[in-house]
């Protein structure tokens, strides 16, 4: 006791309980289906490019949620989520949105549908660039401000305005709690760096093998610029090596 200032323990908040219920709800399907043993569930704070609000690691079994973003889902929605992943746990991530995956999906109790939206104003913070593009986003603004990354600008542009919500339920602490009570263990330090050539670790994909240079290096993940299909894909440490597997 005496000068220390400890804090009481936290009670949970509501959006926190509807977190840990998505988090049972992810555990006892993947239970179902035997998964259990293989397939484990982490939490991020915030994922990039996750509008429905979670990713599945195909190289490292893992599905990781987005706490920000399941926090705005409605409690269907919430199910609806889980379920996707679920369905890609199962069918393998190689069938991405594909039939076979859609009517796993939907043979779980799911929409089927690939991507969920929702309305701009329940997110954090919400805006518009000079050239009308709706903008969005669960993380704060960097010191600049928020830019537009539409593909259809050369370069990012500044908004032209942007609201913060302080009652989106993005912002709650049961968010940031969730992310520390079951974070996804750190990546391995990544082993290629920008302008390499990787090869793509296979999992029954079509892109198995295929050659692809580094162009960025993110926390997690490299983008790698496939060049017959002249697309940059967003790809796991863990997912490529330095030559073809045999
Ligand atoms: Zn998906
Ligand atoms: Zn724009």
């Amino acid at each position: 006791m005496g000068a220390t200032t400890k804090k009481p323990p936290q009670r949970a908040t509501p959006v926190g309980r509807d977190l840990a219920k998505v988090h049972r709800f992810a555990k006892d399907l993947l239970a179902q289906h035997g998964l259990s043993d293989i397939w484990s569930v982490f939490w991020a704070e915030s994922l990039e490019n996750s509008n429905g609000g979670g990713a599945t690691r195909t190289h490292t079994k893992r599905i990781v949620f987005s706490a920000a973003h399941i926090a705005l889902l409605a409690p269907a929605e919430r199910r609806d989520t889980v379920r996707h992943e679920v369905a890609h746990a199962i069918v393998g991530a190689a069938a991405g949105h594909s039939e076979a995956w859609r009517s796993k999906a939907i043979e779980l109790g799911g929409s089927g549908l690939a991507q969920l939206t929702h309305s701009a104003l329940l997110y954090p913070w919400y805006g518009r660039c000079p050239d009308g593009h709706a903008f969005t986003s669960v993380r704060p603004p960097a010191s600049t401000g928020f830019t537009c990354r539409d593909d259809s600008h050369d370069e990012p542009v500044e908004l032209e305005w942007w609201e913060k919500n302080a009652k989106s339920r993005a912002l709650d602490p049961g968010v940031k709690r969730m992310a520390e009570e079951f974070p996804e263990p750190e990546p391995p330090a990544p082993a290629f760096s920008v302008g390499e050539t990787v090869y793509l670790v296979p999992f029954g994909h079509k892109l198995d093998n295929a050659p692809m240079t580094v162009v960025e290096v993110k926390a997690r993940q490299y983008v790698a610029h496939h060049a017959d299909m002249g697309e940059d894909f967003n790809v796991d440490f863990e997912a490529v090596a330095a030559a073809p597997a045999e």
